[in-house]
This record gives structure tokens, C-alpha cells and sequence, in this order.
């Protein structure tokens, strides 16, 4: 498994990321977007060696309701010639919105040891109103006591604004982000290694990729009052 942070500076991994949002993944989310019943998630593959692009893709869930944006874009690197296709070893995964367990699994089955993702869970439920990740994981997977379920880093009472019933924050992990399969990073984690001094730039930065993508949501328009 690769720790992505650990592979460069933290300002070209960022700007490699943003780029690649911006120049990759957002020409083919803006046109799918109009697709009935598509939603707004991208994701790409990189050379772990020098972070060019191998592949972007994105959500068409108008087709089937498992073409999530990772699942495509997996799915379109399995269709790159065997000549040309990198070993997944080799390769970052980058989604714009923190895996769902399907998209997880699709992941590790297809060999690649690790992913970035942008907005978590919580700020997709929040900011993009889809919350179907974490239903899966509360109504599937999760073993726990009934009010201790929530995302991996966020207190459970943010979940769908439910509130613990006890009135206690618990935190529980849905997933092993650093497991013998894959590491997972935010990019808010990338942004965190960036030396103090240039960090507010660099935020900057990101927010605005952020916010650009985002604004080919209607719902993230609504929620955040940015114009579309
Ligand atoms: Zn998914």
C-alpha cells in the first residue's frame, strides 16, 4: 500500500489534483450533469511517478445506478489496451467525493492501494444532499450501538442533523483508512502538510476549485449561495 502524502511535496500533489479537477474531470461532469438521475461525482487515475493523467471519468448513474463516478472511471481504465494500461500498483486514485463501500471495493478489487477524495461524507451530505453513503454503511454494515454510527472522523450527531439520543459525540470509524489494502487521504490532509507559511494560498486555491466544481451541482448552489 502507498500512503499518497508520502510521494510529494504537498504544494505539486495539490496542484496536480486541482488541475487535474479542473482540467479533467470537470469537461466530462458539466455534460453529464444534464443526464437525468447522473449526480455530481468524478474521480481520475494518475501516475504515482510524475502525477500525469491515465484516465478521468464520471457519474452516470442515468445508465445504471452503479456507474458511480469510481466504478466508471475503473471500469474505463479496465478498457484501456493491456500495451498502454499501467499496473494500478502504479497509480493514484483521486474522487471527488469520499468513496461510497461500493466505490471502496471497486478500489481495492481493481488493485490500486490507495485514493484522495475531496468533500467526505458529511460534506456531501450537507453541501450536496446525498446522504446514500453513509445510509449504507448505518443501515448495512454497522454493528454498533444505535446512536454510535456516523462518519469515521465527524461526531455522529451531524449525521442527516440526527442527534445522538444520548446527547453524546461519539466517533467510530466506518472504514480502516490506513489499512493493509489501500490508505486513504483527504485533500484536505495534503492541504494540512503544506509548510504554514504558504498555506492560506494554497487554501485559497482549493477553494475555488472546490467551489467551481461544485457549482455544477443545483443542490451545492442552493445550500452554499453560490451562483451556478
Ligand atoms: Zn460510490
Amino acid at each position: 500500500m502507498t500512503d499518497p502524502i508520502k510521494l510529494h511535496p504537498p504544494t505539486i500533489f495539490l496542484q496536480a489534483l486541482l488541475d487535474c479537477i479542473t482540467d479533467d474531470i470537470t469537461p466530462l461532469s458539466a455534460p453529464a450533469m444534464n443526464e437525468k438521475g447522473t449526480k455530481l461525482f468524478g474521480a481520475a487515475v494518475l501516475l504515482k511517478s510524475d502525477l500525469s493523467l491515465v484516465l478521468a471519468g464520471t457519474n452516470h448513474e442515468s445508465a445504471s445506478p452503479l456507474n458511480h463516478g469510481e466504478t466508471w472511471t475503473v471500469s474505463q481504465f479496465f478498457n484501456l489496451p493491456v500495451e498502454i494500461r499501467p499496473n494500478p500498483k502504479d497509480c493514484l486514485f483521486l474522487s471527488t467525493h469520499e468513496p461510497c463501500s461500493l466505490c471502496i471495493n471497486a478500489i481495492v478489487w481493481s488493485g490500486f492501494d490507495n485514493f484522495v477524495y475531496v468533500w467526505d461524507y458529511a460534506e456531501t451530505d450537507k453541501l450536496f444532499g446525498i446522504s446514500g453513503d453513509l445510509e449504507v454503511w448505518r443501515d448495512c454494515f454497522y454493528h454498533g450501538p444505535e446512536h454510535d454510527y456516523g462518519h469515521n472522523l465527524t461526531d455522529v450527531g451531524t449525521m442527516n442533523g440526527e442527534i445522538a439520543k444520548d446527547g453524546s459525540a461519539h466517533k467510530v470509524e466506518l472504514y480502516k483508512r490506513i489499512n493493509p489494502k489501500f490508505v486513504a487521504r483527504s485533500i484536505q490532509e495534503i492541504l494540512d502538510a503544506v509548510p504554514s507559511a504558504e498555506r492560506e494560498q494554497w487554501e485559497t486555491k482549493l477553494q475555488k476549485v472546490k467551489t467551481d466544481y461544485g457549482r455544477l451541482s443545483p443542490t451545492f448552489c442552493q445550500r452554499t449561495g453560490v451562483t451556478q
